[in-house]
Parts: structure tokens; C-alpha cells; sequence
């Protein structure tokens, strides 16, 4: 019997089976589609530390791989520029652990084709990007595992000595009982214009975006490419399930984008889509047991790329009986059974 069986095959699940793995664990993977073209190929993939144990910790993780990924994975240290438009985002770039802050002239000098009149920044420099579906593939290559092409339709009929489900947004089709729900982002790319932006630029605002309920919000983060491409983002939409483009949502986004980095006017937008993050009430991933032989490694909303590798070094701890790197209490599935 196989150790461990991994419902999904994005970066989580591909995380877990690499760490998995490395301890000497056997693992299959089932996935109907490609590995790593879900959420995680729709992504940006900034690996982006935002203050909590999760995500620096993965963050870390992340600079420890770095030296092994292949080159097409693209990872570069660019850094995060957290743009304050006023006094008040000032104080909260000010607030920040582990910045380096910036004045206005300082932030021009970093960016110079930003908006006029903001009031500074605050640069993490720690903060990195990769291409999130070569990564995916990198880390099902070195744990040697088993791919299978089966969408799974009964978690509890799969034999296995473990299971992990790891199928993001589409988690509640298999687990209804689990309050996942799918939160719809859109993604636009430019033709390549290298060297007009030099950090992922993010506004102080998104994460009011990220961690709040509201229906329908958009907040600037763009991202440059190694190739030399601008990624802009970002949307978030709930109670939306179909793919397609939704015209003023993006129109939304990209006049947000268009505000704070004008130059973007001119710069042509060669391609959009869409993802599905899996969004939960507090946005923290579900990360542990569940019942019987059956854990989680889902809902990891805006942040599943950067905190996959964290992920699957808590869970393969619990799943192992080993001491976990991370108090595993915050992400444990249990706070949300009644
Ligand atoms: C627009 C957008 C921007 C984002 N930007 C970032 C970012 O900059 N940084 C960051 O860290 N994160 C970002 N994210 C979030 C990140 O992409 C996700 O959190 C992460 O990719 C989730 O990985 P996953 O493996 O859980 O899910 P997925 O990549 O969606 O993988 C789940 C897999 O499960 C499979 N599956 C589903 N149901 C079944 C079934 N019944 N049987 C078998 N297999 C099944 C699917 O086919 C899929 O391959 C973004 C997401 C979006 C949508």
C-alpha cells in the first residue's frame, strides 16, 4: 500500500509530496489534470512575507530551494515595494517588521514611474517571485512520485496509510462540510518592456482587499517578469464560479493599475485570465487532520505559492509524529467543526 495518497496535484500538493518524500515516505498523487494548472498556474507567484509565522517561515523556505530550482522556474529576489500613498499608509509601512523604509524622493528614486505625490514606502527585501507550475513539476520530479490522471469523487474509498486533500478552490465539492469558498482573481500581462519596474509594487491597501469580505474588490500589485513582462493584478470576486473574463471588474483593475504607474497606459496588455483562490472565513489555510486517515493541505487563499513549502513541513510533522516546525494550533481544521 502506497504511504500517502495527495488529492491535487497543484503546489501544495506537490510541496507535501516533496517533503514527504525526502522523509522516505511513498506517495501518489491524483490529479485529472496537468500538475500545477490550477490556481497555481493562474497565480502570480510572489513569495511574499506578510507578517505572519506562515509566511515568513515559508518565505525562508523558499530562499533555501532557491539555489536548486532549475533556471525556468525564474525565482528572483526583486523584493516588495509597499507603496504608501499618504501620511496614514506611512505610519502603517512604519509598523512593519524587517522593512527598509523610504521617503518620497527615496521611493522615486527606486521607482520612477510611479504616480506623483506619494508620501514614501517601506521594501522587504527578503520577498521573491517564481514561476509557480515549473516549481510545482521541479518538486513532483525530485519526490519521484506517481502521477495519476483520476479526479477522486470519495475521499474515504482511496487506501492508502494517509490521504491528503489538497484540491483548493474545488475543496467543498469534496468536503462540504468545510466553509471553502472560491474567490475569483484576474490577471492581465503585458508585452515585454524591460527594466521599467525593478520590485513587485504593491499598494499598502491590498491587504483590506486580501483579508476582507467584501464581494467584489481590486487593489495595484504588479510584478515584473524576468522576461521583462509587467503581471497586474489584482481582483477578488466571490459567488462567481464561471471563468470567463468579467469586462468591468478588469476594467476596475487595470484603472486602479493605471492610477498608480501611469506609464502602464502605454504599455499593451498582450493577455488576461482568471484563477480561483480558496478563500476561508479567518484566510488561514486548513493544514493537519481531519478524520481517520484524511488531512488537509487547502484554503490557502492569495498566499498558496508563497506558503506551500511551510505547508507541507507542518503537515508531513503531524502526518510523521514529528515535533512541528511551527505551532500547528492557527491553521488546524478543527476550529471550524462544530
Ligand atoms: C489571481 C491569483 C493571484 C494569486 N497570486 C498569488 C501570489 O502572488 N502569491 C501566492 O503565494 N499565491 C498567489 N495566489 C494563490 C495561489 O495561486 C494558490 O493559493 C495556490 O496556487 C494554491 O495551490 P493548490 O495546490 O492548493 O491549488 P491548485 O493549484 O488549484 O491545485 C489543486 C489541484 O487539485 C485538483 N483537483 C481538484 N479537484 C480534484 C478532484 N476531485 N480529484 C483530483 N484532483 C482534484 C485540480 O485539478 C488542481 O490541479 C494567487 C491566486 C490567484 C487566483
Amino acid at each position: 500500500m502506497t504511504d500517502v495518497v495527495i488529492v491535487g496535484a497543484g503546489i501544495v500538493g506537490a510541496a507535501c509530496a516533496y517533503e514527504l518524500a525526502q522523509a522516505g515516505a511513498t506517495v501518489e498523487l491524483l490529479d485529472p489534470n496537468i500538475p500545477g494548472s490550477g490556481a497555481t498556474a493562474a497565480g502570480m507567484g510572489h513569495l511574499v512575507d506578510l507578517d505572519d509565522d506562515l509566511s515568513r517561515y515559508s518565505v525562508n523556505l523558499w530562499h533555501q530551494l532557491a539555489p536548486q530550482l532549475p533556471k525556468q522556474a525564474e525565482f528572483w529576489n526583486c523584493g516588495t515595494l509597499w507603496i504608501a500613498a499618504n501620511d496614514a499608509e506611512m505610519e502603517e509601512a512604519r509598523r512593519k517588521p524587517g522593512v527598509e523604509l523610504l521617503d518620497a524622493k527615496q521611493l522615486y528614486e527606486a521607482e520612477p514611474h510611479l504616480r506623483p505625490g506619494l508620501a514614501g514606502g517601506a521594501v522587504a527585501k527578503g520577498d521573491a517571485v517564481v514561476y509557480a507550475p515549473v516549481a510545482t513539476r521541479w518538486l513532483l520530479e525530485q519526490a519521484k512520485a506517481k502521477v495519476t490522471r483520476r479526479a477522486v469523487t470519495s475521499l474515504d474509498e482511496i487506501q492508502a496509510g494517509a490521504v491528503i486533500c489538497a484540491t483548493g478552490a474545488m475543496t467543498a465539492k469534496l468536503l462540504p462540510e468545510l466553509p471553502i469558498r472560491p474567490r475569483k482573481g484576474h490577471l492581465a500581462i503585458t508585452d515585454r518592456y524591460p527594466g521599467l519596474v525593478q520590485h513587485q509594487l504593491v499598494e499598502l491597501g491590498y491587504m483590506t482587499s486580501a483579508q476582507g469580505e467584501s464581494n467584489e474588490s481590486v487593489a495595484f500589485n504588479v510584478q515584473p517578469r524576468p522576461t521583462g513582462q509587467l503581471l497586474i493584478g489584482s481582483s477578488r470576486q466571490y459567488n462567481v464560479e464561471t471563468t470567463e473574463i468579467d469586462p468591468p471588474i478588469l476594467d476596475r483593475m487595470l484603472t486602479r493599475a493605471f492610477e498608480l504607474l501611469p506609464v502602464l497606459r502605454d504599455c499593451n496588455v498582450i493577455r488576461t485570465w482568471t484563477g480561483f483562490r480558496a478563500s476561508t472565513p479567518d484566510k488561514i489555510p486548513l493544514i493537519g487532520h481531519l478524520r481517520g486517515n484524511l488531512y488537509l493541505a487547502t484554503g490557502h487563499e492569495g498566499l498558496g505559492v508563497t506558503t506551500s513549502l511551510g505547508t507541507a513541513k507542518i503537515l508531513a510533522a503531524e502526518i510523521l509524529r514529528r515535533p512541528s516546525p511551527l505551532p500547528p494550533a492557527p491553521y488546524r481544521p478543527e476550529r471550524f467543526q462544530t
